[in-house]
């Protein structure tokens, strides 16, 4: 065995380039560490230690109560830093050595053992055992098959489906040096291992590690055990953080073969791992993991709800609206200049300018309305509706046919005929379902007119206010002569062919107007920028409510975060465990991560299932609704994105926790 020191490249990396007998060594040059209490007191418990611990050595730790036996071990563990002095492992300085070196180092080249066993209370001992292993990257197969082998080794082959519970505290010691060893790591550091044991118990356990010894593994070993103490080849008593005597009683075992060499290179710990890591742990606070569920899935109803009513409610005004088509111009009076209105002889819209429209190019039909609101009777039924005057040609701009019976046409209105056809509501109100409205008489303002027509149900005119199924349809000819006088036109319809024509259709109509009426008094409107208007009301409408639902999903969010942080708190010790197993400050992030992501997601999933019950409830009973499949689907991604954001915060301050100190908490 070559004891020369070599000069490695220091760069540390992994197992490569430390396979040399040499490099096997543990160099402590005044090493000093000071506790600050939560007091705010500073204790020193290690003051300028120098030691070296070389291969094969059995060594005994000894000292009072508070000499600083834990203390040095920490550190010599690479679970503590020193705050002064050096620490060369293998010949690197720890401190030039990054979190993720670190924990390679705990992972794959050291085991620690400690009083109080340190076992994961949701495993079984078997998973326990595999821990390090796993976090080698190890395959499920293989480590699953060392884990038994190490069970074996310490004598519980029978017990590894056991939970620590369920063991005694001399099993549970044991489960604890198999899992020290899985990794055949070189150096095994046990705090007090057979402290908390009788007598026979703690026999065992320092038989095992003997047996490790001669295995060619090199043990420290805290102790205040005199048998213990007896078998160790050298002892080093401590007091008050100083070495008061460091004798070596037996030269070093003679290193009886070698190591099993297995270097593991670390590889990452695997997506499958984490994943049941994650069910066990939320398994194990079900009640408070279903609560952020519900918080989450509550915010995802409500997103997913309320952008399908908003989306039902665009559908259905925009179904109306766009029974108009896009072709749909409006003439009305009014214009820039108020004063002019209705002031003069040219002043407001007559039927002129109505025939007149008719010559524009592009514009296919034109239909002059006056509307008036009569007086309807039935028999002894009275209704009050609008009645619309207009030509036959409405019909043919609107695109909208009687559905029994015929509309005016133009020989009705040159002979001034009292006819009428009814839109569909009114039709439906005054008449029976099993009556016939079309050859029946009505009276408007006492005038008899007959029924020629009914119309199919429409829903509320682009441009005016007016409830077209509501309405009773005259000639204009008729009105005027009978219910309106000469007045002049609320507004003139009228369509346009070709539809990519209608801007131009537009500036047409409004100098032609402007020219026949030497004012601009009138206001020329395309429609289908009207329903631009309406449609993008919509969207605010669905935006707003959208909103309403991702503040209760922030809420969620909100509630994840908090029930991570709890859980980190609550784990903290298991935290410090994963890490003296070889857990880097990276896995442990992502086993947090992972589980906020969980969560969510798993309330993600349950949320769009109450939001399409939901949906499908309301749609039912009320409101239009529309359910996107891209809704369902962003609401689950977004799901996810809020785990990873909510989970952030947690994650990171599991990971920032610090090894020794998680460690000491219960
Ligand atoms: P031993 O293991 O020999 O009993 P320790 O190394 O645990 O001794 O402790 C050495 C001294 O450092 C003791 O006085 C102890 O109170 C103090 N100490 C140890 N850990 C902490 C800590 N985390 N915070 C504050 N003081 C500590
Ligand atoms: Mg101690």
């Amino acid at each position: 065995m070559s004891s020369g020191v070599r000069n490695m490249p220091r760069e540390y990396d992994g197992d490569r380039g430390l396979s040399a007998e040499s490099d096997r060594r543990l160099t402590m040059k005044g090493v000093s560490r000071t506790h600050l209490t939560s007091g705010g007191v500073s204790v020193r418990a290690l003051n300028n230690i120098t030691l070296e611990i070389g291969h094969g050595e059995f060594v005994a730790i000894l000292g009072p109560s508070g000499s600083g036996k834990s203390s040095l071990l920490n550190i010599l563990a690479c679970l503590d830093v020193c705050d002064t002095g050096r620490y060369d492992v293998f010949g690197h300085d720890v401190r030039t050595l990054n979190s993720a070196q670190l924990a390679h180092l705990r992972c794959c080249n050291f085991g620690v053992v400690f009083q109080s066993y340190n076992l994961i209370d949701t495993e079984t001992a078997l998973e326990n055992v595999e821990t390090p292993a796993m976090y080698a990257g190890e395959s499920v197969m293989k480590r699953r098959k060392r884990a038994l082998c190490a069970l074996v080794r310490v004598g519980l082959s029978d017990r590894h489906t056991h939970y620590p519970n369920e063991l005694s505290g001399g099993q549970q010691q044991r489960v604890a040096i198999a899992r020290a060893i899985i990794n055949g790591g070189r150096f095994i550091f046990a705090d007090e291992p057979s402290g908390a044991l009788d007598s026979s118990s703690g026999t065992e356990v320092i038989q095992l590690l003997r047996n490790l010894v001669d295995g060619g593994r090199t043990v420290v070993v805290v102790t205040h055990d005199e048998n213990v103490a007896q078998q160790a080849t050298r002892r080093i008593v401590l007091k008050d953080g100083e070495i008061e005597s460091d004798v070596f009683v037996q030269s070093a075992k003679e290193v009886l073969g070698r190591l099993d060499p297995r270097e593991s290179q670390r590889s990452y710990f695997r997506i499958g791992d984490v994943a049941s890591i994650a069910i066990r742990s939320l398994k194990g606070r079900m009640m408070r993991a279903m609560l952020a569920v519900l918080g989450i899935a509550i915010g995802i109803a409500s997103v997913v709800t309320m952008q399908a009513v908003g989306e039902g409610a665009k559908k259905a005004v925009m179904t109306r609206v766009n029974t108009f088509g896009h072709d749909q111009i409006a003439v009305f009076p009014g214009g820039a200049n108020q004063r002019n209105k209705d002031v003069g002889p040219k002043a407001g819209l007559t039927h002129e300018d109505a025939i007149a429209l008719a010559q524009v190019s592009n514009i296919a039909a034109v239909a002059p309305m006056i509307f008036t609101t009569q007086t309807v009777r039935v028999g002894r039924l009275d209704l009050r509706t609008s009645v619309l005057a207009t030509s036959h040609e409405f019909a043919v701009v609107r695109r909208w046919h009687p559905s029994a019976g015929g509309f005016f046409d133009q020989s009705d209105e040159e002979k001034f005929r009292a006819v009428a056809v009814l839109g569909s509501e009114v039709a439906a109100t005054m008449f029976a379902d099993d009556d016939k409205p079309v050859g029946q008489t009505i009276l408007i303002k006492n005038t008899p007119f007959e029924i020629i027509g009914v119309m199919p149900p429409r829903g509320a005119a682009a441009g005016s206010s007016l409830d077209q199924d509501n309405a009773v349809y005259v000639p204009i000819s008729t009105a005027r002569l009978k219910l309106v006088g000469d007045v002049h036109l609320h507004m003139i319809a009228a369509s346009v062919s070709p539809v990519s024509a209608i801007e131009d259709a537009v500036r047409d109509a409004r100098d032609l107007l402007q020219m026949r009426h030497g004012v601009s008094n009138t206001q020329v409107r395309n429609l289908s920028s009207a329903i631009d208007a309406v449609s993008a009301t919509q969207d605010t409408l669905t935006r707003q409510l959208a909103l309403t639902g991702a503040i209760s999903l922030f809420v969620g969010g909100i509630g994840i975060m908090n029930v991570m942080l709890i859980n980190v708190v609550e784990r903290t010790r298991e935290i410090g465990i994963r890490m003296a197993c070889g857990a880097s400050a990276a896995d442990i992030r992502r086993q947090f991560l992972a589980e906020a992501g969980a969560i969510s997601i798993v309330g993600g999933c349950l949320g769009v299932v109450i939001g399409v019950i939901a949906i499908a409830m309301v749609g039912k009973v009320a409101l239009p609704v529309a359910l996107q499949a891209e809704t369902l689907a962003i609401a689950l991604i977004v799901s996810g994105v809020m785990g990873v954001v909510f989970g952030f915060l947690p994650a990171v301050r599991a990971a920032a926790l610090h090894p020794a100190i998680a460690l000491t908490r219960r």
